[in-house]
């Protein structure tokens, strides 16, 4: 968390809308991250999370309403700039199959970066390394775990040297047994002060990496605040229901 007197914004939104037909997904969001915050976003399924997560790096364009990032307004004619410093990682890791692990992360370098060759090797031979894959690197994803798959689309959002990352449900598709390993790489980097916004149901994870909550029901942030606050003593009966029932569901980690 940054500790710093001056509050460091690095991401603010101000009353998102968005709709799907008829229907209503996000209803007002606004809120503030700063530099160094590991935020958690909490509330049942169907709610808008995702949805979130995909208006602030513009995957889906809000309706209205208007995202900084950096200082700066995120809209389409700035995304590819913006999306070089905010990175994704995705429930179902959104993997290039026909490509090797080490392709995987240095496409967006070279693509998107216009890196050339030796260096996005260099740097995603590092990314890989850190998350413990160094050794797969020239397999194919169909050879990998669940767990390790989503090893890779964390060294692929790390490749980008992001300011910060978005991570949607990070381990909802893995088996209970490969979560933890993905966990543990998340908080290293929540240690080492990734700014970093986690739809997540691992309770345990938010308790001990967390800074700050979102809590989110009907399209609207119901609740929001600091981790331990939320838990233990809620503003809404509504929120500590939910985290209390998902802590059954999840445990505490
Ligand atoms: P959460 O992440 O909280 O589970 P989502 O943001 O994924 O919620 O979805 C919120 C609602 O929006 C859900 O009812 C979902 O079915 C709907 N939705 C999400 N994406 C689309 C889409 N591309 N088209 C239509 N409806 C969608």
């Amino acid at each position: 968390m940054n500790t710093k007197e001056q509050p460091d914004v690095i991401l603010k939104a101000e009353d998102i809308h968005k709709s799907y037909g008829e229907t209503k997904i996000l209803d007002g969001i606004s809120f503030e991250v700063e530099r160094g915050e590991c935020i958690i976003i909490a509330g049942p399924s169907g709610t808008g999370k995702s949805t979130l997560l995909r208006c602030i790096n513009h995957l889906v364009p809000p309706e209205t309403g208007r995202i900084w990032f950096n200082g700066k307004e995120v809209a389409r004619k700035n995304v590819n700039e913006i999306r070089q410093k905010m990175s994704m990682v995705f429930q179902d890791f959104a993997l290039f199959d026909h490509l090797t692990v080490l392709s995987n992360v240095t496409i967006g370098l070279i693509k998107g970066k216009n890196m050339d060759k030796i260096a996005a090797r260099e740097i995603a031979s590092e990314k890989l390394t850190d998350v413990g894959l160094d050794r797969w690197m020239n397999v194919y994803p169909g050879e990998l775990s669940g767990g390790q798959k989503q090893r890779v689309g964390i060294a692929r959002a790390l490749a980008m040297e992001p300011e910060l990352i978005l991570f949607d449900e990070p381990t909802s598709a893995l088996d209970p047994e490969l979560i933890g390993e993905v966990l543990e790489i998340m908080k290293k980097l929540a240690q080492r002060q990734m700014t970093m916004m986690v739809v997540t149901h691992e309770m345990g994870f938010a308790r001990s990496a967390g800074d700050r909550m979102f809590f989110m029901e009907g399209g609207k942030i119901l609740e929001s605040g600091p981790i331990t606050q939320m838990f233990s003593n809620p503003r809404e009966k509504r929120t500590g229901e939910f985290l209390h029932k998902l802590e059954e569901l999840y445990g505490k980690g």
